[in-house]
């Protein structure tokens, strides 16, 4: 840019061609802009205007669509109304009568707040607002048509108000261009009203496109009939409550929510719905401890079905960080994720997770309903075994330094307790038929002494590091000793921690092999190849597959170790197992949290139940 110096030169200069000048922008413009952060689409109109009339106190809402919202979006109220002079005012930027102060932004209770929305929305659509407060004699209605708002004039309705909003976008075409297709925009008006219903029960919500209803919704729900309401009725049986009361001071949380069982779990987060004193929230804590609630239950690429209503006392949370209020942040969001994590775990230990075949009503059902479902899970599950086996390395594994208890038990101490005298099958030297309830159980023995294993180990690692100690393990006389390729052995410096804490010892033994001087108690007892075991390991840290370093990794880690402990410990498809193998794998189903799959979250049992067995006999 040039520079112009006054007084140094003789004629006046013409202005320098690109010289920016600062200008005030016309009010209708500002507002367009603070539109283009809040106001994408017609669902957002939909939002804004739904939860307008939830503040108003409405207990009965309806929604008229018509293509999609674009050509019009109505959302009528029974709420509190809008008085003759403050009609005009509700379409005024940062005009709101739901805070006055600084200090509201603290504590605020109310879904809206910026005062900014139905200026916003007048700027870039034709905005009609009829109203009546009660006691009045008669309603009011004013009109708003690119940013020009007209004289209220007295008009005739119901107590409540009716705010009409019709062709959005019309003076911004760039923004028009963006919308999709007419289903899709009306998709997510549907979105919209679904996520503010759920955690609105109270509220009955009526959705009008065209002459269809797509949704329409009783008030006075309790929630679990309005999540269940939303959610589908068919999942009924498959929801687990979540309840914790954890509100005892001001930085208190209360959760409630539904969860879905393990098995409908999905390869999308489309199930999962959050919400934070009324308000429909994205947050990362909340959904991480849904996962790790879930962990060992559902194979990580899958989402469990949740719905999670969480209420804080206004001050204990932020809701001023986002523009369209989706993120939020907590005060001390440590006592969120315990809460959480603490619910959805409860939950699951407390539900019975078997996956059961039970003949459906309808004809049409799939025979495997809730089986085939987790079918996914049984092929990753599947997968993971295979590269395993083929990861596994001839050895030169030099035998168990002690003899090994011939038995599957998690500890050598426990004597094993037959359960009542029931009758048990082993099939295929692979599956027990146990009869059970009303049906009949069928149990994977690898899949359920896997996890057996898995938690025994966890638990006594957990003990372990309580005391800063690493697992129980034996040194051994001898080394064991075997191959293991030369740029996996390298790792060795790096898995140190790691080993280290799960009670093995290793070294380098020559360019291409591995000795292991020390060795988990219960692994030996199980006669696990040390020196392959070690080898294996340090192959898939190779291949990136276990990850170590920072200490989520680590743990993560951890895990993915314990778990291949846990197969190789286990009882294998094909080993025939004695009665009294049988009569300890049963017993230890009981006991073990979390019995019901293995920990990649396969089920270890599936009952069927009587009506699918009659059904399949054809006597129903
Ligand atoms: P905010 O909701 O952030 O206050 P809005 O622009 O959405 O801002 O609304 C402005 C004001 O208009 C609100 O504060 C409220 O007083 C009034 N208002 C809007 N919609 C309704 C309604 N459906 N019933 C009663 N009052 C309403
Ligand atoms: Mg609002």
């Amino acid at each position: 840019m040039s520079l112009v110096l006054s007084g140094t030169q003789p004629f006046d200069d013409p202005p320098a061609p690109d010289r920016p000048v600062i200008r005030r922008l016309a009010p209708l413009l500002v507002n367009q802009i603070a539109a283009g952060e809040v106001i994408e689409r017609p669902a957002s109109v939909v939002k804004e205007l739904v939860e307008n009339a939830i503040d108003a106190g409405a207990t009965r809402i309806t929604v008229e669509l018509e293509e999609g919202g674009v050509k019009l979006v109505r959302v009528t109220d029974d709420g509190v109304g809008l008085d003759k002079d403050d009609l005009p005012l509700a379409l005024t930027p940062h005009a709101t009568s739901k805070i006055a102060e600084a200090d509201d932004l603290d504590r605020i209770a109310t879904m809206g707040f910026r005062g900014e929305a139905l200026a916003s929305i007048a700027s870039v659509a034709r905005v009609s607002i009829r109203s009546r407060v009660r006691g009045a004699e008669s309603g009011w209605s004013i009109a708003c048509e690119g940013g020009a708002t007209r004289e209220p004039t007295p008009a005739a309705g119901p107590i409540g108000t009716s705010v009409t909003v019709r062709e959005l976008f019309f003076n911004t075409p760039a923004r028009r261009k963006f919308l999709r297709t007419e289903r899709t925009e009306k998709g997510r008006c549907l979105d919209w009203v679904r996520d503010l219903a759920m955690a609105h029960p109270l509220i009955g919500f009526t959705v009008i496109d065209g002459d269809t209803k797509p949704l329409e919704l009783p008030a006075n729900q309790t929630p679990r009939q309005r999540a269940v309401a939303l959610l589908g009725k068919e999942l009924e049986g498959e929801l687990l409550e979540v309840a914790v009361d954890q509100f005892d001071d001001e930085r208190g949380v209360l959760v409630w929510g539904l969860i879905g069982r393990p098995s409908i779990a999905r390869p999308t987060a489309r199930a999962q719905h959050l919400f934070l004193n009324g308000r429909t929230i994205k947050d990362r804590t909340v959904l991480h401890a849904l996962k790790e609630g879930y962990r060992g239950l559902i194979d990580p690429g899958r989402h469990p079905t949740a719905v999670l209503l969480l209420e804080t006392s206004p001050t204990a949370v932020d809701v001023n960080v986002h523009p369209a209020k989706l993120e939020v942040r907590f005060r001390d969001s440590s006592a969120v994720h315990r809460a959480v994590l603490t619910g959805v775990r409860r939950a699951l230990q407390e539900a019975d997770l078997t996956p059961t075949v039970e003949a459906k009503a309808s004809p049409q059902a799939p025979m495997f309903g809730p089986v085939q479902a987790d079918l996914s899970a049984v092929m990753f599950a599947e997968r993971v075994r295979e590269s395993r086996d083929d990861a596994r390395l001839a050895t030169g594994w030099s035998g168990p330094p002690t003899p090994a208890p011939p038995s599957i038990f998690a500890g050598p101490n426990e004597p094993p307790v037959a359960r009542r005298a029931e009758r048990v099958l082993q099939v295929m030297d692979s599956y027990l038929v146990v009869e059970d309830g009303d049906g009949i159980l069928l149990i994977d023995q690898h899949a359920l002494h896997e996890r057996v294993m898995f938690q025994t180990l966890l638990e006594r690692l957990g003990q372990a590091r309580a005391q800063d100690g690493s697992l129980e393990h034996q040194k051994m006389l001898t080394p064991a000793v075997g191959p293991c390729e030369s740029s996996a052995l390298e790792r060795l410096d790096e898995v140190g921690d790691l080993l280290r804490v799960l009670g093995i010892e290793a070294s380098l033994a020559g360019p291409t092999s591995v000795g292991v001087h020390a060795f988990p108690s219960l692994l030996l007892s199980r006669k696990v190849e040390p020196a392959s075991f070690v080898a294996e390991l340090l192959q898939r840290v190779d291949r990136g597959e276990v990850r170590v370093g920072s200490e989520t990794a680590s743990e993560a880690a951890l895990h993915e170790v314990l778990d291949m402990m846990a197969c190789k410990a286990a009882v294998k498809a094909g080993d025939p197992l004695s009665e009294h193998e049988i009569a300890e794998l049963l017993r230890l189903r009981e006991t073990v949290e979390r019995s019901s799959s293995c920990p990649h979250g396969r089920p270890t049992s599936i009952r069927i139940g009587r009506s699918e067995i009659e059904r399949l006999f054809a006597r129903r």
